[in-house]
């Protein structure tokens, strides 16, 4: 079986939902990946302790966003789970030393529900949502992409979902396409550059070293899923962009996936 892909997606606004544009494009195109099912980890299911895994057959979905359009609040999908995955997911974090908690009762976020139903609209790829350790240090992130790679090669398209650059007090919902705020088109940089050379350590110490990290990442959720979808790399690996840009001008939009270094061409030429 192919290694199935690992991606960060910033997920932005709920009302991606009912969008369409160059970054809705780029989260319809994970649907030339195929993957045997979704692993997914999202902002908004953090939990204290543990790390949860949805046992659920059939997901609900959580509507967990306030403010926005009636119609959002409308939209269905029908996410089947995998109990099955859940277990072996489960089995895995614990064994890296993270106790794991299988729930039955949850559903799908936001983060979640939203990138699976633009990218797999007819419900096609079941999913499993683990939750996020709240407040993580990035090595135990890093951890948890680690256990969870070994999916990967089992056909499972691991998928993080939060975002680059993520401050709900300092966004303005009113425009979508404002002149980006410069604190965060520089914060963005920063990490860019170092995703490209793939220099994890340097990433880990964002809060050390990287322009306005208080702005860009004032609290962690969103940021947390790029460390593990960045623990989940294979040797050799490297971060190939597929979306860059912000929206509502500080909404920090850049999402990626790990490929092979050797072959950087070889998604594209397959899709041609
Ligand atoms: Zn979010």
């Amino acid at each position: 079986m192919n290694r199935a892909a690992a991606v960060f997606l910033s997920h932005g606004s709920p009302i991606t939902a009912l969008e369409d544009d160059a970054y809705t494009a780029v989260v319809r195109g994970l649907a030339r990946h195929r993957p045997a099912a979704v692993l997914i980890l999202s902002a908004h299911w953090t939990t204290s302790g543990f790390a949860g895994v949805t046992a659920a057959g059939q997901h609900r979905l959580i509507y967990d966003f306030g403010g926005f359009p009636e119609e959002l609040y409308h939209l269905t999908y029908p996410a089947r789970g995998d109990p099955e995955l859940a277990g072996r997911a489960a089995a895995l974090i614990g064994a890296a030393g993270i106790p794991a908690r299988l729930d039955g009762l949850r559903g799908l976020d936001h983060g979640a529900w939203i990138p699976m139903r633009i990218a797999w609209p007819d419900a096609g790829v079941p999913v499993v949502q683990v939750s996020l350790p709240a407040e993580a240090a990035p090595e135990t992130l890093v951890r948890l992409g680690r256990a969870l790679a070994p999916l990967r090669e089992q056909g499972v398209l691991l998928l993080g979902s939060g975002g680059l650059v993520h401050n709900l007090y300092l966004v303005n919902l009113a425009d979508k396409d404002r002149p980006v705020d410069p604190w965060a088109r520089e914060f963005d940089a920063w990490v860019a550059e170092r995703l490209e050379r793939f220099d994890l350590p340097e990433l880990m110490s964002y809060r050390d070293q990287a322009p306005a990290p208080a702005m860009a990442v004032p609290t962690t959720e969103h940021f947390a899923p790029l460390f593990v979808v960045l623990g989940a790399a294979f040797p050799g690996e490297r971060v190939q962009t597929l979306f860059e840009g912000f929206h509502y001008g500080n909404l920090g939009m850049r999402s990626f996936q790990l490929q092979p270094a050797a072959h950087p061409k070889s998604d594209k030429e397959r899709t041609a």
